[in-house]
C-alpha cells in the first residue's frame, strides 16, 4: 500500500474566498479523516462533503480505506467498469449498509420503458448485495426528452413504493444540463443533482482571474441553475472537480503540504452551491489526499494561486462541462463536449477502459472529423480550445486503434 504524509492546513490558515492576506500554518495529519458532516438538501440523507466516486473503481480494499477514514457516500453506476464498480462496492459495504448512502445510476434513455429501468435497479442491486439504493440517478443525462419520458417518473414512483430506491437523481456534464436540470426541477423529477461543476466555473473565481490572464466566462446560468435546485430543496453532489485532474503538472508548485486537489475540493466546498464533492478514487495515497480536504467551508490564500496557475495552464485544453456554445458549429451535429470528455479520460486521466467505454456510448462518434475538410468548429470555442484538432486526436484514440 502507497502511503503519503500531507500536512492539513490548520484553522489559521483558513481566509474568505478573494481575499489574499493570511498566511497558512500547516499541521502535519498522517491519516486524514472526513471532518464534516452534511445533510444532502432536503432529504434526511447526512453523507460526508468528501464523496467516493466510483467510475474507476475495481478493487473493493479501495472502498473499505475510504469507509475507514470515514467516507460514508459512494457513488457508482451499473455502467461503471462494467458492472464490477457495483460488484466492488457491494463486496466492501454488505456488512456495513445502514452506515453508507449508496448511490447508483441508469442510462434511461428517451424511449425506454419502465419495464426495462427496472430490470437494470434489480441487476445493480444484485451487484451491489443489497436491497435498496439510497439515489437513483438518470445517468448523464444529456437532453431533455430523457427526463420528459413518462417512464421514467413511473418508474422512480413505482421503485420508491416497493422500497428499491430511496430518492431520485439526475446527474449531468453534457452540453444541454442546464436545460436538463431546469426541466427536472420544474416538473418535481429529482431529489438530488449530481452536476459538474469546479472552481474555474464559479464566478467569484472568474471574477479573480479576469485580473491576470484572458479567461471568458463560459456558464451565466449554471450557477442560477445550481441556486434554484438548492432553494427547492434538492440536494447537490459536485463533480469533475478538478477541472481535468492533471494532478502531476502540478506537484512542482505545490507547497507546505497542500496540493491542487484539496484546494480545487476546498473551493467548490467552501462556494456554499454544492452540499459535498464526488471524487474518483483510485489509490490510497489519493484517498488520504481528497479526504485532507475535508472540514472546510472557507479556502486558503495558497488555494488561489495554486487554481490560478492550473487554470492558466488548462483554460485552452479543458472543455467545460454544460457549456455547449461551439454544438452548432458542427454540420454533422456531433456532441463536442461529450467527445472532449471522453478524449479527457483518455488523454488526461490515462484511464484507457473509461474513455473507451465512454466513447463507445456516445450517440455520434467522432467518425465524420476524419474526413471533416473545412473544420467549421476549429475558431468556435472562446477559450481557445483546438476543437477540431482534439476531435480528430478522439477519432484516432478510439477508431484506429
Ligand atoms: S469546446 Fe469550448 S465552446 Fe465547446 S463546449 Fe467546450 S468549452 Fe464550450
Ligand atoms: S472537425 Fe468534427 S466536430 Fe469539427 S466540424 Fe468537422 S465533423 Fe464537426
Amino acid at each position: 500500500m502507497q502511503r503519503r504524509t500531507f500536512l492539513k492546513l490548520g484553522s489559521a490558515a483558513t481566509v474568505g474566498i478573494a481575499s489574499s492576506s493570511v498566511s497558512v500554518v500547516a499541521e502535519k495529519v498522517s491519516a486524514p479523516k472526513i471532518e464534516r458532516y452534511v445533510p444532502l438538501g432536503g432529504t434526511d440523507l447526512k453523507i460526508s462533503d468528501i464523496a467516493f466516486g466510483c467510475s474507476r473503481l475495481s478493487d473493493a480494499e479501495l472502498v473499505r480505506y475510504a469507509y475507514d477514514r470515514g467516507v460514508t457516500y459512494f457513488d457508482t453506476a451499473e455502467s461503471y467498469r462494467g458492472g464490477t464498480s457495483e460488484s466492488a462496492v457491494g463486496a466492501a459495504l454488505s456488512g456495513v449498509r445502514d452506515k453508507v448512502v449508496i448511490a447508483s445510476k441508469t442510462k434511461a434513455r428517451a424511449g425506454q420503458s419502465s419495464k426495462q429501468m427496472m430490470i437494470a435497479l434489480e441487476n445493480s442491486l444484485k451487484r451491489l448485495r443489497t436491497d435498496y439504493v439510497d439515489i437513483y440517478y438518470n445517468h448523464a443525462v444529456n437532453h431533455p426528452d430523457r427526463m420528459k419520458n413518462p417512464e421514467w417518473a413511473i418508474f422512480t414512483e413505482r421503485a420508491i413504493e416497493q422500497g428499491k430506491i430511496r430518492y431520485r437523481g439526475m446527474s449531468g456534464h453534457g452540453s444541454r444540463l442546464v436545460e436538463c436540470l431546469d426541466y427536472a426541477l420544474d416538473n418535481d423529477l429529482v431529489d438530488v443533482a449530481l452536476v459538474a461543476f469546479n472552481f474555474a466555473q464559479d464566478p467569484t473565481f472568474e471574477e479573480e482571474l479576469r485580473y491576470l490572464f484572458h479567461y471568458v466566462a463560459l456558464q451565466p446560468e449554471l450557477v442560477r441553475v445550481i441556486k434554484k435546485a438548492r432553494a427547492k430543496g434538492t440536494g447537490i453532489v459536485a463533480m469533475k472537480t478538478l477541472m481535468g485532474a492533471r494532478l502531476h503538472d502540478m506537484r512542482p508548485f505545490e507547497r507546505d503540504g497542500a496540493t491542487f486537489a484539496q484546494a480545487a475540493l476546498r473551493w467548490v466546498l467552501a462556494g456554499g452551491l454544492v452540499d459535498s464533492a464526488a471524487i474518483s478514487m483510485t489509490g490510497f495515497a489519493e484517498i488520504d489526499e481528497y479526504i485532507g480536504a475535508s472540514g472546510y467551508r472557507k479556502v486558503a490564500d495558497s488555494d488561489f494561486n495554486l487554481l490560478a496557475r492550473y487554470t492558466s495552464l488548462q483554460a485552452n485544453r479543458y472543455c467545460q462541462h454544460g457549456c455547449g456554445i461551439c454544438i452548432d458549429s458542427c454540420p454533422d451535429k456531433l456532441q463536442i463536449p461529450e467527445i472532449l470528455r471522453v478524449r479527457m479520460y483518455d488523454a488526461d486521466y490515462g484511464d484507457r477502459a473509461l474513455a473507451v467505454a465512454g466513447y463507445e456510448a456516445l450517440d455520434h462518434q467522432a467518425t465524420a472529423c476524419i474526413e471533416c475538410v473545412d473544420q467549421p468548429c476549429i475558431d468556435a470555442c472562446p477559450n481557445n480550445i483546438p476543437i477540431a484538432a482534439y476531435t480528430l486526436d478522439a477519432a484516432n484514440r478510439f477508431e484506429m486503434a
